[in-house]
């Protein structure tokens, strides 16, 4: 199927959240076509070389810069999405063009987005559930926690940059909600959880390395069927979203050769 063409949205609204956590509100009446159920799907922000939002500067034979963002809440009245930006900036101007964007955009800017795409869905066919994220992760998490049966049980792990960060999210009563701030180790925090009876089912979605640690403990230790399972990297540490991109197909293609 050809891929719908990017629209272009236009900000209504931009709130600090907590203090490593922007979130944009933005608007387009192309938003209208958007699927209802796309939040927790992924968007793509695009950009010219230069970090700005024109692609008309876009250089001759180049594609634009894409960064990858999660719908966090879709209103098709409104024809509105909510966007959550975590706050990490380096000095390095050639680089985090998302973050930057998102940190100085005023009501009225535009920028150009394709997508939405979706993500593996949560097998919702199990006794428990495990979810984690990274607050990269946080987005997704908060709108695939809402998909869960109301009787659902588990535990959701939250890693955020501070305790400043936490932020409320609504969950089924039986699902722990288990923050933790970057001074811990958030797969030294999961595998310290007890593993509940029956089948679980696993949606994990964090920092590269801490993905692979995380895949092993499901895979190996526990031997959780792949099926159960969604385990995606969304970034890696000193590295901007174009190599995490060439990093994690050569991962998959690893990953895929040992099973
Ligand atoms: C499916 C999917 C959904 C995603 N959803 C969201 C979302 O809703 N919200 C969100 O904030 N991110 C989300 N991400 C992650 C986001 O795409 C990356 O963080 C991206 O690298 C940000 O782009 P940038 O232009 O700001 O920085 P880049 O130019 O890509 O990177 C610049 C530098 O910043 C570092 N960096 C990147 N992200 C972080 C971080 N979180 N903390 C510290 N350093 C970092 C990089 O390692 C690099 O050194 C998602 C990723 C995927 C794959």
């Amino acid at each position: 199927m050809k891929k719908p063409a990017p629209v272009q949205l236009t900000v209504v609204t931009s709130v600090q959240v907590t203090p490593n956590m922007q979130r944009l509100v933005l608007k387009g009446e192309e938003l209208a076509n958007f699927p209802e159920d796309c939040e927790g799907s992924y968007i793509k922000f695009l950009f010219n070389q230069a970090g700005g939002t024109d692609l008309n500067l876009v250089e001759q034979g180049q594609r634009p810069v894409m960064r990858t963002y999660t719908i966090r809440r879709f209103s098709r009245a409104k024809c509105t999405i909510e966007v959550d930006f975590v706050r990490h900036l380096s000095n390095d101007l050639s680089s985090s063009f998302a973050t930057r964007w998102a940190i100085t955009a005023q009501m009225g800017d535009t920028i150009n987005v394709a997508g939405p795409g979706s993500i593996k869905a949560i097998n919702t066919q199990a006794n428990w559930f495990l979810l984690v994220a990274d607050m990269t992760a946080l987005p997704a998490l908060s709108a695939k926690i809402r998909q869960l049966p109301v009787t659902a049980r588990g535990y959701a792990v939250i890693q955020v940059t501070s305790k400043s960060d936490i932020q409320p999210i609504e969950a089924p009563q039986n699902v722990q909600l288990i923050w933790l701030t970057q001074q811990e180790s958030l797969a030294t925090k999961v595998k310290s959880l007890a593993w509940l009876d029956g089948i679980t089912s696993i949606w994990t979605a964090c920092e590269f390395d801490a993905m692979r640690e995380l895949r092993s403990y499901f895979q190996d230790d526990k031997q959780v069927d792949r099926q159960l399972i969604y385990i995606s990297s969304y970034w890696k540490n000193g590295v901007t979203e174009d190599g995490h991109k060439v990093l994690k197909q050569q991962d998959a293609q690893q990953s895929q050769s040992l099973s």
